[in-house]
């Protein structure tokens, strides 16, 4: 099996490593992930400069393209560019933080597997809960196994699978829960802070421990011990209102134009 493997966090993050390291032994893991970090980047591709690539050693030993790009830039050229042959798999991860709820629309963890069911690849985002201690090698053998029973479930091109791990410090997870995302609007706030040359400045901040995300969603489960599994998909459509919408009898203005000279 060949794995297309990236991430959000950058090339040199743990996350990355400890999921090439547990991922090689299901088959060939070709790691491309960005040269920095690129957390919250969501589905960002690079338009404006070309992608630059140097070949890097992930902890001395495990080979791996650093892109200067975005996570979706960094499937994409893996993909057309990169890899000789195309991938059976893409995952993204691990990343250091839970993406549940609506931070799945800023991700770039999920963004990068998403580029990857783009391309009609069965396609898994992993992410761990931050925490002090993270463990990310516990946490790679456990998404491997579930990333396993995925492919027995017989997930195929276009499906795209979001994996939170709660906190394993503690002992194990209480169990796995298939959910849904939650819909929960997060309490973050700007703090004011000195810019640069004397101009105002405004930093972004939130705490998500505060929130009370509705039970059997992926943030109130990752948050109660449970492994969270979340099929998503990137039609945004809302099909409910394409109905409604489209029953509406829709008026254009007569001359919308400017009058002719
Ligand atoms: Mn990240």
């Amino acid at each position: 099996m060949r794995i297309l493997l990236s991430n959000d966090d950058g090339v040199r993050a743990p996350g990355i490593l400890a999921m090439a390291q547990a991922m090689s032994a299901c088959g060939d893991v070709v790691v491309v992930a960005p040269e920095t970090s690129q957390s919250a980047a969501a589905h960002g591709i690079t338009l404006t400069a070309p992608l630059s690539v140097d070949r890097v050693h992930l902890d001395g030993d495990f080979p791996a393209y650093a892109v200067d790009g975005r996570p979706a830039d960094c499937v994409k050229l893996a993909i057309r560019e990169l890899m000789k042959k195309p991938p059976d798999l893409v995952i993204s991860g691990i990343n250091d933080g839970a993406n549940t709820g609506i931070n799945v629309l800023y991700s770039g963890t999920v963004a990068a597997a998403a580029e990857g069911a783009f391309y009609n690849f069965p396609a898994v985002a992993v992410s761990l809960l931050h925490t002090e201690r993270m463990d990310f090698a516990g946490a790679a053998v456990l998404a491997r196994d579930l990333i396993r029973q995925l492919l027995d479930t017989g997930l195929a091109g276009h499906s795209l699978v979001n994996i939170n791990i709660p906190a394993l410090e503690q002992g194990p997870p209480k169990g796995v829960r298939v959910v849904p995302q939650s819909m929960i609007p997060w309490e973050d706030y700007f703090e004011r802070v000195p810019g640069p040359a004397d101009r105002q400045a405004y930093w972004l901040k939130g705490d998500y421990l505060a929130l009370k995300p509705e039970a059997d969603t992926d943030f109130h489960a990752v948050m109660n011990g449970y492994v969270t599994i979340t099929p998503l998909q990137f039609d945004l459509t809302h099909h409910e209102a394409l109905r409604s919408l489209g029953e509406h009898q829709w008026v254009l203005p007569a001359n919308p134009g400017s009058p002719p000279a």
